[in-house]
């Protein structure tokens, strides 16, 4: 009996060695986030795929249910409740997500600020409306990251002045794409895509091939732009045409530039490799607001960090390490 089930073990064993590959694509597409959420992994176990892409989609609606401030329960909604009255404790996850917010605006000049809601929030771009001239003059005043005080001691938060109103939509996609792919490394996946709207990870190749990753064309929804062979690495895309309306021929979008409070025009969409999902979704809404020079300048300071930007007249610029891309 015992013989015979070794015997078993080292046949099956022999048989994942030789025999042909067992694996199979499996992928999952839902509405999360307010966008379209989808997860590729390569797997053996259809079922085993099929739990871990469930664990992908339920770790993406905890990050909503956390951190959107539409959800009035949730944390985010809390904390902009009371944080403008004193000290609020937040969970260490939202201390975390909100200190890398911090790092990130210190780093862009304040290009990125998550206070850029305080102006923000009177924007409804579905339903065409934007606030007067009035309103941005008196509500821009409350946009500045350093009103989120982090308390060195602890989880703790409060907001320095009273109208300071906090939305972390321009990195809480790339955070959960992180925390999906963590996921499913842990699992022991080593070839997967993860998409929630813009921003991406691509984990391993695709059996032996670069995955290709498309940069829409601004302008034109059918068309690509560049395409890109991509392995192993974040990739998250901010557009003007992802949430907007036009009036009288202006093009008010989703991306507010925190010295204005007004859409940043310097751009029409700017792409951003790196190591990390939060990082490059955090930095591509970054040098959207910096525009194609500032924009630039900054990320070939940044190591391991690339980027194509489409500006405000559909020209194509690459940073430093991309530039050889342009000849094509
Ligand atoms: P999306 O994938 O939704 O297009 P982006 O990465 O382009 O996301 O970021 C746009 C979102 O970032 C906006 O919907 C808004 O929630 C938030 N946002 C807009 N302007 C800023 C800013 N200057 N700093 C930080 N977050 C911003
Ligand atoms: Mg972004």
């Amino acid at each position: 009996m015992r013989h015979r089930s070794r015997l078993l073990a080292v046949l099956l064993l022999a048989a994942g060695l030789t025999g042909p590959a067992q694996g199979a694509w499996h992928q999952d597409t839902q509405a999360i986030m307010g966008t379209r959420v989808h997860a590729e992994i390569w797997h053996d176990d259809p079922a085993v795929a099929a739990e871990l892409l469930d664990a992908v989609m339920a770790e993406m609606r905890r990050i909503d249910a956390t951190y959107s401030p539409y959800v009035e329960s949730s944390e985010l909604s809390a904390l902009n409740r009371d944080a403008p009255r004193g000290w609020r404790t937040v969970s260490p996850e939202m201390f975390e997500l909100l200190s890398r917010s911090r790092r990130v605006s210190e780093l862009t000049g304040g290009a990125f600020d998550v206070t850029y809601a305080s102006v923000g929030r009177y924007y409804d771009y579905r339903e065409g409306r934007r606030p007067d001239d009035e309103r941005i003059r008196a509500a821009v005043e409350a946009i500045d990251y350093r009103y989120v005080e982090l308390d060195p001691q602890g989880p703790r938060v409060r907001f320095s002045r009273p109208e300071v109103y906090v939305d972390l939509g321009g990195i809480a996609k790339g955070y959960a794409v992180d925390r999906a792919i963590a996921l499913l490394r842990r699992a022991g996946i080593d070839q997967a895509s993860v998409s929630a709207g813009g921003d991406a990870y691509i984990l391993g190749d695709r059996r032996g091939e670069p995955w290709t990753v498309g940069v829409r064309d601004p302008r034109n929804e059918d068309a690509m732009a560049v395409v890109l062979p991509l392995v192993d690495t974040a990739v998250s895309t901010s557009g003007d045409y992802e949430r907007f309306f036009i009036e009288d021929g202006v093009r008010y979008h989703h991306i507010l530039d925190p010295a204005t409070g007004r859409s940043a025009q310097g751009a029409w969409s700017v792409t951003i490799l790196g190591p990390d999902a939060t990082f490059t979704d955090a930095l591509s809404t970054s040098v959207f607001v910096l525009g194609p020079e500032r924009g630039l300048a900054l990320i070939d300071r940044l190591p391991g960090i690339d980027a194509i930007v489409i500006d405000a007249e559909g020209r194509l610029h690459y940073s430093a390490d991309l530039a050889p891309l342009q000849d094509d």
